[in-house]
């Protein structure tokens, strides 16, 4: 039979129906396509001859088997009597099954259950039962008495050969936990534990499973459901989360936002970490609104030793508390991220400071310089206050929209020496975003969205969310009396998602450069990468992913 093993297995779930056992025969066949290690039959609703079909199918396959029979008060189907339980459990020892699972609540409260099951599990030592898995579930969260849980079902040692546990994660904190136990059962116990915190706030147990060595984690075929909320697909797993190269000692990053199911950083982060050797792996940590979220996820994440936590990247609403954040845990922030009240990135250096810094502006600028100077690769070179002052002197910009993004750009033109004029459907909002950064180096002023059609800035930047997906037909500037948009003028938009908007199909109509949000996105992520990697960001790779993910939306 096959032992807990070093590298951590993806375990495909497989419904076994008590009936037509064609379709469970043709996933299994899928799951051994798509990658997966095992796979688990669960069997709640299977007859003896169905059960039987299809672990003689699995024996086919060479798939190693979990046979599972979860009952109807730990979330499964199964509604039938220990007895029946026992039944199933020696039919899978028969057939070669290589673990059986059993919940651990039953297990207490029969002893001729424990008995049978211990009748076959006991052979393992002789090389022919099949391997115990204790099991617990809580779908209403966290168990109160999770620990003395692991405790009792730790002392079934003589039998047990791996415990699982899964709850519903409240917050990322309890992904963080859950990863922990799996080194504190081992270490306490020498027992392997499966920790599968559910639901999206618990993704990163499965995610980081293999870092932390978990003997197992659940995956489903692409495109279908799973058995539990939260489970990736395999080829998520192997594919974007690196499943291969995870190590014990892999340096962990990450997105925090909310939501962040959406983000391209991870697809992104990740095939960069792999193309430069770089031993790290990229996660989504979704982490509700409020600061104290925000702080008490990463305090969470920073107090996991095992995590390696190495930066985060932070996206909407997060970015304001991610500022107050590093501020308050006595972390160094650059003026002028300070100055615009906002940050997308942390990172932790070896010394335990944290660094922040807003690389939305950098990579704005950046996309910006590139297109003018028709220079491809990184002017600023994640050094954005040293240069860029002399390649806007004198540079009108039109800003449209006085928000989040438009903030961190103007701040950034007015730094770097561009004359900007903020067009703002609610003109107070653009005159207060002026009033605090004229001056500061370029001349910045405010004036009425319907002044645009008056307008003659050399570039336009569209700050605003008109035109994103599912509002493609939408355009910021009137398409009948457009700002004039020559050959001498470069029209940016911010949204990546058209890659082309109405906005720049119009402006390129009329001759003038244009850059689409993907530039910079894919230049704010190369800021960051650089400063989670020491290493210059591979942005043609970045590009390509990113494109290849927006277009299989
Ligand atoms: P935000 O803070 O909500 O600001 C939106 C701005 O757009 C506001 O000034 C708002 O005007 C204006 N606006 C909204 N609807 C409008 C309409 N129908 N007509 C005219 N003006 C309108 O949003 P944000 O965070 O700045 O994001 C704005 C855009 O930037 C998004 O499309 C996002 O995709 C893009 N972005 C791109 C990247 C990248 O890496 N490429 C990074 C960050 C953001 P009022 O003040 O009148 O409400």
């Amino acid at each position: 039979m096959t032992k807990p093993q070093n590298s951590t297995a993806i375990v495909v779930p497989i419904f076994v129906p008590g009936h037509a056992v064609a379709g469970a025969l043709g996933q299994m066949q899928r799951a051994v396509s798509q990658g997966a290690d095992w796979i688990e039959l669960r069997c709640d609703e299977a007859n003896r001859q169905t059960m039987g079909e299809a672990l003689r199918a699995g024996r086919r396959l060479r798939l190693p088997m979990i046979v599972t029979l979860r009952s109807v008060a730990e979330g499964g189907r199964f509604a039938g009597s220990d007895d029946e339980l026992a039944q199933a459990v020696e039919l899978a020892a028969q057939l070669g099954a290589e673990w059986v699972d059993v919940e651990f609540a039953r297990w207490q409260r029969s002893l001729s259950l424990r008995q049978r099951v211990l009748a076959v599990c006991q052979q393992v030592e002789r090389g022919t039962g099949p391997g115990l898995i204790l099991s617990a579930h809580d779908f209403g969260g966290r168990p109160a008495d999770l620990r003395e849980r692991i405790v009792a079902m730790a002392h079934q040692q003589r039998t047990a050969t791996i415990i699982k546990l899964a709850w519903k994660a409240a917050s990322v904190v309890d992904a963080v936990e859950a990863l922990e136990l799996i080194e504190d059962t081992r270490r306490r116990f020498a027992m392997p534990l499966v920790p599968l915190a559910m639901g999206e706030f618990g993704q990163i147990s499965r995610l980081l499973a293999a870092k932390f060595r978990a003997p197992f984690t659940f995956a489903t075929l692409a495109g279908d459901a799973g058995s539990a909320p939260g489970q990736p697909s395999v080829q998520d797993l192997r594919t974007t989360f690196r499943w291969q190269a995870q190590r014990p000692g892999t340096a962990v990053c990450g997105v925090v936002g909310w939501p962040v199911g959406h983000s391209l950083s991870p697809a992104i982060h990740n095939a960069g970490f792999g193309a430069t050797g770089f031993g790290g792996v990229y996660v989504p940590l979704p982490v509700a609104p409020a600061y104290e979220d925000f702080a008490g996820a990463v305090d969470a994440l920073r107090a996991c030793a095992g995590l390696h936590l190495r930066g985060l990247s932070v996206t909407i609403p997060h970015k304001e508390n991610a500022l107050r954040f590093v501020r308050e845990r006595g972390g160094a922030i650059d003026p002028l991220s300070a100055h615009i009240g906002a940050i997308n990135t942390i990172v932790f250096d070896a010394d335990g400071l944290l660094r922040g810094f807003n690389s939305d502006y950098s990579g704005a600028l950046d996309a910006l310089l590139a297109a003018m100077t028709d220079r491809p690769g990184p002017i600023w070179a994640g050094k954005p206050d040293q240069s860029g002052t002399l390649a806007l002197a004198g540079v009108r910009v039109g800003v449209l929209g006085a928000g989040g993004a438009a903030r961190a750009i103007v701040a950034a033109l007015a730094n770097a020496g561009a004359t900007t004029v903020i067009y703002n459907r609610t003109l107070p909002k653009a005159q207060a975003l002026a009033a605090e950064f004229d001056g500061h180096t370029g001349k910045v002023v405010a004036a009425a969205f319907d002044r645009l059609c008056l307008s003659c800035c050399q570039v336009y930047i569209n700050c605003t969310p008109v035109g994103m997906h599912p509002h493609e037909a939408d355009c910021p500037v009137s398409e009948t009396n457009p700002p004039a948009f020559g050959p001498d003028v470069v029209v940016f938009d911010t949204i990546y998602n058209p890659l082309e908007t109405r906005l720049l199909k119009l402006a390129r109509a009329q001759g003038a450069r244009v850059i689409p949000g993907l530039e910079m996105f894919v230049r704010q992520a190369g800021l960051q990468f650089r400063e989670f990697t020491g290493q210059a960001a591979p942005l043609d790779l970045f590009r390509a992913v990113a494109l290849a993910a927006l277009k299989a939306r």
